[in-house]
This record gives C-alpha cells, sequence and structure tokens, in this order.
C-alpha cells in the first residue's frame, strides 16, 4: 500500500512575510491520517483553524491566500504556495502549521528552505492509504486575447509532470529558458525545482509598497531585476530560473486540492489565480476527477512511492 506521511517529529521556523513584512514563527506538527495540511492562527485570542482546501482560497492576486471558507473578510494566511510546493514535493499529506501571522515566512524566496526543514524533522508513514486526485478528462482555462492571452490546462496522465512557459518581453527573462518540463516521478523536485526563487520588477516595487505589499522583499528572498538586468550580485541559480518558479508555485497552487494530482499541467504565463480558477473547474465536474489510492505500492506511478525516502 502507498501510505500517507506526516513529520515524525515538531519544527519551527522563523521569518518574515514577504508582503507584510512581519515577523512570523511557524510550528510544523505531526497529524494524523486524513487531517490533510491545516493552519492554525495562533495568535488571534481564539486560535482559529484554515483547512488546505481548494475553496479555502480567498485571494490570488499577488500569492494564495486562504480563510475558512474562502471568506476574504475573515482570518487569513497569505502566500502559503512555496510551503505547499514543498510538502507536495515531499508528498506530505498531513500536517498542523500554526502560524503566528498571516503570512508564512519568505525565507530565501524559494521553497527550499522548507524542504530543508520537513526533511530534518522527519517523513513518517501512517497506516492508511495515500490518495491521489486522478484528473479524468482534460480542462482548460484561458484568458485574454493576442499578447495579454494566458491559459493553464490539466489532461489525464497516470503521474504528475508539469509544463509552464513563460514570456515577458523583458531582456533579462527572455534570455533565459522560457520553457521547463519537471515530472514529480523523476524524484528530483529538491535539487531542480526548489531553489528556483521568486522574482520582482524595480518599476513595481514603488506601486506595490504603496499598496501595502512587498514591504519585506529583498534581494535576500527574491530576484529583483530593473529594465535590463537581474540585479542580485550573484545572478541566478539556474539558466532557467524564473519558469522554473513558475512550476513551484503550480505545484503549491494545485496542492489545495488536498492530494497530489495525477494529471499532466500545462501553462502558458499563467499564475496564482489561473491555477486556482483551473482547480476550481476541475473539481466542479464530478465526472472530470476521482480519488484514487494504490494497494499494490507497484501500480502508482513510475518514482511515486520513493518522493521522500521515509528514515
Ligand atoms: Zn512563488
Amino acid at each position: 500500500m502507498l501510505q500517507q506521511r506526516t513529520l515524525k517529529t515538531i519544527t519551527r521556523a522563523v521569518g518574515v512575510g514577504l508582503h507584510s513584512g512581519q515577523r512570523v514563527e511557524l510550528t510544523l506538527r505531526p497529524a494524523a491520517p486524513d487531517t490533510g495540511i491545516v493552519f492554525r492562527r495562533v495568535d488571534l485570542p481564539v486560535p482559529v483553524d484554515i483547512p488546505v482546501r481548494f475553496d479555502s482560497v480567498s485571494d490570488t492576486r499577488m500569492a494564495s491566500t486562504i480563510s475558512p471558507g474562502g471568506d476574504p473578510g475573515g482570518p487569513k494566511v497569505q502566500t502559503i504556495e512555496h510551503l505547499m510546493s514543498a510538502c507536495c514535493g515531499l508528498g506530505l499529506d498531513n500536517l498542523y502549521i500554526d502560524i503566528t501571522a498571516d503570512e508564512v515566512p519568505i525565507l530565501d524566496g524559494s521553497s527550499a528552505s522548507f524542504v530543508f526543514l520537513l526533511q530534518s524533522a522527519g517523513i513518517q508513514l501512517q497506516n492508511a492509504p495515500k490518495k491521489f486526485l486522478r484528473v479524468k478528462k482534460a480542462v482548460e482555462v484561458r484568458e485574454g486575447e493576442g499578447a495579454r492571452l494566458m491559459w493553464a490546462r490539466l489532461e489525464p496522465f497516470h503521474g504528475f509532470k508539469l509544463s509552464f512557459q513563460i514570456e515577458f518581453n523583458h531582456p533579462a527573462l527572455d534570455a533565459t529558458g522560457q520553457q521547463v518540463v519537471f515530472d514529480m516521478g523523476s524524484g528530483t523536485y529538491a535539487r531542480e525545482i526548489a531553489r528556483a526563487r521568486t522574482f520582482g520588477f524595480t518599476r513595481d516595487v514603488e506601486a506595490m509598497r504603496s499598496r501595502g505589499l512587498t514591504l519585506g522583499g529583498s534581494m535576500d528572498n527574491a530576484i529583483v531585476i530593473d529594465d535590463y538586468r537581474v540585479l542580485n550580485a550573484d545572478g541566478l541559480r539556474y539558466d532557467d530560473e524564473f519558469a522554473k518558479h513558475k512550476i513551484l508555485d503550480a505545484i503549491g497552487d494545485l496542492y489545495v486540492a488536498g492530494h497530489t494530482l495525477l494529471a499532466a499541467y500545462s501553462s502558458f504565463k499563467g499564475g496564482h489565480a489561473l491555477n486556482n480558477k483551473l482547480l476550481r473547474q476541475l473539481l466542479a465536474d464530478a465526472e472530470a476527477w476521482e480519488l484514487v489510492s494504490f494497494a499494490d505500492t507497484a501500480e502508482a506511478p513510475r518514482g511515486f512511492a520513493e518522493l521522500a525516502p521515509a528514515w
């Protein structure tokens, strides 16, 4: 049987929120089978649980934000996507995440620090079958036309592979790999995807700061680009770091489904909003998906039993 996974021990992280600039502490704790991933706002007078579900997503403008029942006026946790991406990459199903503010810390702007943190805590196999969300028919969402066209698509596939194409018409980004294809079954998430950092343009910074966004952003936690070039002294971590970060984000955005998808995902210029719209469209059609588990591990997609070796 392919088993569910949680953490072996409690682990903690401290950092600042990218948008809020607030100091925040995370405590990640093991959770029972079929709990899913649940954030708990422990800074509120009465702690509030916010389960990670596709319909908890309440804002997707700059990052993926969740609130109980998806209520935009409710208590929230912002910027969950990099941590969710790490959980998916390591195959973690069940976790409590106590948080002391309304935003997950940005750390180094990638998911590598979360991967390290989770792996250091250890992965515990649980006595319950791991469930996957199998896509049975293709779904697609499109927005805009011409130069503003963007789309995202899910198609049936025995495994989880992603393809992302960027197009920014910017000299620094055009000089890098524009398309990345990644197969989760390759076992290379931590090495090939997790280190890709988020990125931002200096020309947007002033406007965003005036709206109270990116207050915690710096070259320590993002690739910063002016009108011509990357400003970070050390340059890029991968030749195609921008497109890889979009794959990292998509993995996190789709993991709010509560289970790893068995699907081929592809997107052209998409983002958090389109990814959530795609997931909602999929889940709204009962004919388009089903939950499956693998009593015989040999029937699981190649590489899925080894996503994160348990010790
Ligand atoms: Zn991101």
